[in-house]
């Protein structure tokens, strides 16, 4: 037994260390906050944390990008249609349950029922987004023209407020020996016509851009030329295996960091306990609203996901989330699906034994795209604000909701709030101030880190059932490789 509890220990080293990790970082930050730290010393306090997500951030282009060259063009054209369709049922399906569950919840619980609690904050600096302008902006972030400019820029409308005024015709017979008094007069006379006539606002969208990884254009460029790659036979070989030694070389380099990683984990935890405001604030409705989101992410997370898991690969979903605790909790310190995605490769490729054809196609794409856990949380705030303001939503309106929500979920970036952004789509499609956004401001950062960890949940269990969805097809490609060495 002395053997089997060293090698328990041994196989289960980094989530143990996690773990304490965690625990730790909870303490230590508990520990701190009487001591009032200013935000100054909290930042240098934090800096070990800072230093985890520098590091994971800086690996996730180059992972991203070669994962899926790799992993498509590994694949035949039949494998990769069957696995792409069924991982976009998956994202559909989970998504929209997730949504659904969102709505059910915050209209039985009513977070926002009775007189707000918060005053109405006016002057905010958001912007009004149209919920159509964002969408387009959707779509051409997945054709940026740029390549090296999308790994640090996205495209992001902005808006150019124009004031006309009607044509004001002023003629003056104007002689060459016009003097000053007179061409005084004549502006003069300009102007006023001006003020007097009436006058047109317009508010139109003009290009722009914003800070951040243009993740969405990437995969959208590195699946195509995966595909394109895959399909060159022999000419193609040169930059299959160039792709394929990257991505072996950058995990190896995850590998490394994972050694930091509770170091990381547990000042990011801390730091952000010190940080925090006194809890004993978010009453009333936010609390409310909080608890609301936190139920929502249970019930998806811990019962939905995992049975649709069990249904279709009569697995159990369990023992495949318990590999993937490292990767949770690194989604919980983090708040970033997208930092936490070496962390995820590694945990269901190493733990759960996930094929890689599949990892590596549908990881990046996942981490990308698929966020339950964003999608629910829209849809929960959404209407707690329309609650808060008193504002009946028609069966039409919830239905706009779920679409906007689940646009917004696809839109938002894996970074730390970026739902809280992409909120703005989901109330101007109904009508609901943008600015009440300032009211679930408080609680954002824990939610954010409740709903990455239920996104990364997603991704995850996703491969898996991916996997087993496209068992056959990834087989018989198994069985033509096979041949084909046998030939040679
Ligand atoms: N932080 C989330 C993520 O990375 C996105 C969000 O803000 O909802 O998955």
């Amino acid at each position: 037994t002395k053997e089997s509890v060293k090698g328990f220990l041994r196989r289960n080293l980094f989530v143990l260390l996690t773990i304490a990790a965690v625990a730790l970082g909870v303490m230590l930050g508990f520990a701190l906050r009487p001591h009032n730290l200013t935000l100054r010393e909290i930042k240098y306090f934090a800096f070990p944390g800072e230093l985890l997500m520098r590091m994971l951030q800086m690996l996730v282009l180059p992972l991203i990008v070669s994962s899926l060259v790799t992993g498509i063009s590994s694949l035949d054209s039949k494998a990769s249609g069957k696995m792409g369709m069924w991982a976009v049922v998956y994202y559909m399906v989970t998504t929209l349950i997730a949504v659904f569950i969102g709505i059910v919840i915050v209209i039985v619980i009513k977070p926002g029922k009775g007189h707000r609690d918060s005053p109405v904050v006016s002057g905010s600096t958001i912007e009004p987004v149209q919920a159509a302008d964002a969408f387009l902006d959707l779509i051409r972030n997945m054709f940026p023209p740029n390549l090296v400019e999308a790994c640090f820029k996205q495209y992001k409308t902005v808006y150019k407020k124009t004031i006309y005024t009607k044509n004001v015709t002023v003629t003056l017979n104007l002689t060459d020996s016009l003097n000053a008094t007179e061409a005084a007069v004549a502006a003069n006379m300009s102007r006023v016509l001006q003020t007097i006539q009436e006058t047109v606002v317009e508010t139109i969208p003009v290009s722009g851009s914003s800070n951040g990884v243009n993740a969405l254009g990437l995969v959208v460029f590195s699946m195509c030329f995966g595909l394109v790659i895959g399909s060159m036979k022999q000419q193609g070989q040169a930059l299959r295996d160039f792709f394929d030694c990257l991505n072996e070389a950058i995990m190896r380099l995850v590998a490394i960091i994972i050694w930091y990683a509770p170091v990381g984990i547990l000042f990011l935890i801390a730091g952000k306990i010190v940080e925090m405001k006194n809890l004993a604030e978010v009453g009333g409705q936010l609390g409310m609203y909080t608890v609301s989101v936190i139920v929502g992410l249970l019930i998806h997370g811990l019962f939905v996901l995992p049975l649709l898991y069990f249904l279709v690969t009569r697995k159990n979903p369990y023992t495949f989330i318990a590999g993937l605790l490292q990767a949770l909790i690194t989604a919980l310190g983090t708040s970033s699906s997208s930092a936490t995605l070496p962390i995820t490769f590694r945990c269901l490729e190493e733990n759960n034994r996930v094929d890689k054809r599949v990892t590596r196609f549908i990881l990046p794409v996942g981490a990308t795209i698929n966020m339950d856990g964003t999608a629910l949380y829209e849809a929960v705030a959404a209407i707690f604000i329309a609650q808060v303001n008193d504002m009946e939503l028609n069966f039409g309106q919830i239905l706009t909701i779920s679409i906007t929500a689940t646009a917004a979920s696809i839109g938002a970036a894996g970074i730390p709030q970026a739902g809280l952004v992409t909120m703005v789509i989901v109330l101007t499609s109904v009508g609901l101030p943008t600015e009440d956004i300032t009211l679930i401001i408080a609680v954002d950062w824990f939610l954010d880190r409740l709903r990455t960890t239920t996104n990364v949940l997603g991704d995850s269990l996703g491969a898996g059932i991916v996997e087993h969805l496209s068992r056959q097809e990834l087989q018989s490609q198994d069985v033509e490789v096979g041949n084909s060495v046998i030939e040679e």
